[in-house]
């Protein structure tokens, strides 16, 4: 049975990073007909944002990623948090204390900040010195059980074994071995006695039967140390998938300075959850097909871990605003038209009977990127009063005699029957610029504009059509008074 869980830590609104990363665990599971848990990672309190927890939350669910276990909220799942877990991680931390994995050290923030000094001054990498500092091993037993019953300020550390190498293997990454010397002495409770990340992450992991830990690439320099604590716990290490960053375009680290990286400022901007799962997951992984629209359920079908890409993924906007405006396309106009309506209100259009909004978004949608788009650029066909032509156009249009012989011929010919009828139309409109002696190509495109004071839109028949007789009639006349 497959077991997986997204681990976000309540640092900050929900990341388009994190969200792949919550993505892929939910598809991985799904594909597997396995469980995926969420797990709030909260041991780190200094870091701690108001309100992060629960607008991840939504962001996740407003993505469609679902999770299947954990305490009851409001009829769904979840989550676990880990400071609702506390004493739990000083039981197991305590645990490696008596089996010689784990030792106290009394090193105050300023011995610390020495070691380091030294260590810059000699070259060599930071790293906790085990046989310098004030510890267990160089206090001896006494000391330290005396230091411990005055209730010195003291942390427990992870005794690395220096000498052998900590070898893993990753779904991604490939085989990966690290030398014992190199990795930390890491702190697994603190001197408040709460759990660092890494011991927390392993207890939660192993108690939660977690069989793949799929998470961001970040993570890879402390997969040595977590592959450590299972082996000191003498538990079974799950299989680790470490997915690459998602990158700039330049290939810098996804950072604002490009657009947008918080899950819910794409939402704000008008994406569709679905589009943006949908680009979220190609971004760094390839069904390998020769198509790049698929649904939620498509995604779980296809998704396997040897298909996520090594190398960084470069997040294309363009590409995702091309994905947005083809979910546009696909999509039933009647739901688009009960998400529009609420903006449509706001604006006080009165033309917003819901299906005819429905045809408006039919009309318009080959031409724009977001749904809200259609709001503006489709303003004369929901509202009765149009924006203001600037002067000069006003000026030349209305200093036209020919043009407003025709327009005036157009307008007396006009009536719904016509507009039914796409080659009456264009009889009509071809009449009424011939008498005036003008081309047909010379009257369509101030027709548009002196009906739509706009240059351009869709076909000029549907978008009349859609006016109805009345409407254009009254804006000519407008125009010719
Ligand atoms: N809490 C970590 C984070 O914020 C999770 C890392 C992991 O999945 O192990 O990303």
């Amino acid at each position: 049975m497959v077991r997986v869980r997204f681990a976000p830590s309540p640092t900050g609104f929900l990341h388009i990073g994190s969200l792949r990363t919550a993505l892929y665990n939910f598809l991985f599971a799904r594909h597997h007909g396995g469980v995926c848990i969420l797990r709030i990672e909260d041991t780190d309190r200094t870091r701690f944002v108001e309100g992060a927890i629960e607008e991840q939350i939504n962001s996740l669910a407003w993505a469609g990623v679902t999770f299947d276990e954990g305490p009851h909220v409001g009829g769904n799942y979840g989550p676990y948090v880990q400071s609702e877990r506390f004493d739990l991680y000083r039981t197991y931390g305590m645990q490696l204390v008596e089996s010689g994995h784990a030792y106290y050290a009394f090193d105050t923030a300023e011995e610390l900040d020495a070691m380091r000094v030294r260590q810059q001054a000699a070259g060599i990498a930071p790293k906790y010195d085990r046989s310098s500092m004030r510890n267990q091993y160089t206090l001896g037993e006494q000391e330290t059980q005396r230091l411990l019953a005055e209730a010195a300020p003291h942390v427990i550390r992870l005794k690395v074994p220096l000498t052998a190498d900590v070898r893993f293997h990753d779904e991604i990454r490939g085989d990966v071995v690290v030398a014992g010397r190199e990795i930390d002495d890491q702190i697994l409770l603190k001197s408040d006695g709460f759990p660092t990340y890494h011991l927390a992450n392993v207890v939660d992991d192993h108690l939660m039967e977690i069989t793949h830990v799929i998470r961001a690439e970040e993570w890879l320099p402390s997969t040595p140390k977590h592959v450590l604590l299972y082996e000191a716990f003498g538990w079974k290490a799950p299989t680790f998938a470490h997915v690459p960053l998602m990158l700039n375009p330049d290939r810098t680290k996804m950072s604002k300075r490009h657009g947008d990286v918080m899950v819910r400022d794409f939402a704000a901007k008008g994406y569709f959850p679905d589009a943006l799962v949908n680009f979220v997951a190609l971004c760094g992984w390839n069904p390998a097909e020769d198509r790049e629209i698929y649904a939620m359920q498509e995604l779980i079908d296809r998704f396997t871990l040897d298909r996520v890409h090594r190398a960084g993924a470069v997040f294309d906007y363009k590409k995702l605003e091309w994905m947005n405006a083809e979910y546009l396309r696909a999509k039933d106009c009647a739901a688009l038209a009960n998400a529009l309506l609420p903006s449509l209100e706001a604006a006080g259009y009165t033309h917003r009977e819901p299906t005819y909004v429905a045809r408006v978004i039919e009309l318009l949608r080959e031409r724009v990127t977001f749904l809200h788009d259609i709001t503006t650029f489709g303003d004369y066909l929901f509202g009765d009063t149009l924006a203001a032509l600037d002067q000069a156009t006003e000026a030349s249009l209305q200093g036209d005699a020919a043009l407003r012989a025709a327009l005036a011929a157009f307008r007396d010919g006009l009536s719904d029957d016509i507009l039914a009828d796409a080659d009456a139309f264009k009889g009509l409109a071809k009449a009424s610029a011939e008498a005036a002696g003008l081309a047909m190509g010379k009257f369509m495109k101030p027709l548009r504009v002196v009906v739509t004071h706009r240059d351009v839109g869709a076909d000029l028949h549907p978008t009349l059509q859609l006016l109805g007789a009345e409407r254009c009639k009254s804006r000519l006349d407008a125009f010719l008074s």
